[in-house]
């Protein structure tokens, strides 16, 4: 590790508050001139081992050098100083020095031994400063965990990579941390100076959503009142929002809060069904890590919804069988084969197994136990309708 600017100065301060304290007090003064000494030594070690730092102190004696970089010299730099800390340490008794001696004491051993431990961590520096730049590569986050909600709030980073007077405090009110805490997602404007900026509230189960994908409703500005009203949105909805827009760059903005809205209901989707399922199929039971959500009323028709009232855990077979036409399930939750698909795939050829298939069926599907949770009476004709079954099958 290297000898930092700041550790010089700290070195350098210490030893000139040793100079001060050893000046004003008779009996630690020969204790404290031999620990300003000391302290005298070490700078100078450490101007002489690195040419970057002396340079940067006024020191030209290692003008036009560079630091050697590798970790080895790191390693070296480390062990002289702590080398130096262990031989203070076999010198001066802190009990014995005056109060002022004993801080700069102090001050040389911490910050030597929080080196020494910081070693093993070298390689695992984040730069999150402004000037060290490395958030210009990485995506950087400024959030807040409430405990009274059980939410997390997020602020625009980029509209906060410096202390501003403009903007002294982070704030986002209740209402928006309560809307997160029950549907997910939530958002606000809050005005800054500098224009409004967008504070996005998310749940625990969307923090990774968020993280991935929600750094976008940061962008979304005055849109970000739609957020609300985008949560449980229709393609239909969809649609209206992006109409009414007033200008091609706010319909660009808001086919991008479109898609981000269309991730974050998928995320939500998906758990939510397989969890209300048991996370297996709901014809034939299995598990076997091959369930999915599937949409009873499929995501492209306008009334298509995320919710888990328009949804079905299905295994690979029978949600291809779902997504082909082949399977249907009515209102009262029976399992219907379509007629007609098994007609055309009969004239083609492809129709081998299906008695088989179709054998293996139970009569009803397998539901979640809360009524709230189970599939829409409503949306399960209207996927059957959808999937061109015969209209005596539709109940
Ligand atoms: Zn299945």
């Amino acid at each position: 590790m290297h000898f930092t600017r700041r550790q010089a100065l700290l070195t350098a301060s210490a030893a000139a508050l040793a100079g001060c304290a050893s000046a004003s007090n008779g009996a630690g003064a020969d204790q404290g001139a031999a620990l300003n000494a000391f302290f005298e030594d070490a700078f100078e070690q450490a101007i002489v081992s690195s040419p970057q730092l002396a340079t940067s102190l006024g020191d030209r004696r290692g003008y036009g050098q560079w630091d050697d970089p590798s970790d080895a010299a790191a390693r070296a730099q480390l062990d002289a100083r702590i080398a130096s800390r262990n031989e203070m340490r076999r010198r001066f008794n802190p009990e014995t020095l005056s109060p002022g001696d004993r801080l700069s004491y102090r001050l040389y051993d911490h910050g030597v031994t929080r080196s020494e431990e910081g070693w093993r961590w070298r390689n695992h520096g984040y730069i999150f400063n402004h000037m060290g730049g490395a958030q210009s590569g990485v995506p950087s986050f400024l959030g807040g965990w409430s405990e009274e909600v059980g939410v997390y709030a997020f602020w625009d980073a980029r509209r906060h990579t410096r202390f501003s007077q403009k903007s002294p405090s982070l704030q986002v009110h209740l209402n928006t941390l309560e809307t997160a805490g029950s549907v997910g997602l939530a958002t606000q404007l809050r005005p800054t100076a500098e224009g409004e900026e967008v504070v996005v509230s998310v749940s625990t189960g969307s923090l990774l959503w968020y993280l991935e994908n929600g750094v976008q409703l940061h962008n979304s500005q005055s849109d970000a009142t739609a957020v609300a009203d985008l949560v449980d949105a229709t393609p239909e909805d969809e649609r209206a929002f992006l109409d009414s827009s007033k200008s091609e760059s706010q319909t660009a903005r808001r086919y991008d809060l479109v898609e981000t809205m269309r991730a974050f209901r998928d995320a939500q989707f998906r758990p939510a069904v397989l969890h209300a399922y048991g996370y297996r199929c709901a014809v034939c039971n299995c598990d076997l890590k091959l369930v999915d959500a599937a949409h009873i009323v499929p995501v492209s028709h306008p009334s298509s919804i995320d919710d888990v009232t328009n949804g079905i855990a299905l295994c690979r077979l029978h949600h291809g069988a779902f997504d082909n036409a082949l399977l249907g399930f009515q209102s009262s939750f029976r399992i219907v084969v379509n007629p007609q698909t098994v007609r055309r795939l009969q004239e083609i050829g492809l129709a081998t197994g299906i008695d088989q298939f179709r054998n293996q069926l139970p009569e009803l599907i397998r539901v979640p136990a809360s009524i709230e949770a189970r599939p829409s009476p409503q949306l399960l004709r209207l996927g059957l309708q959808l999937r061109g079954f015969p209209s005596d099958l539709i109940c």
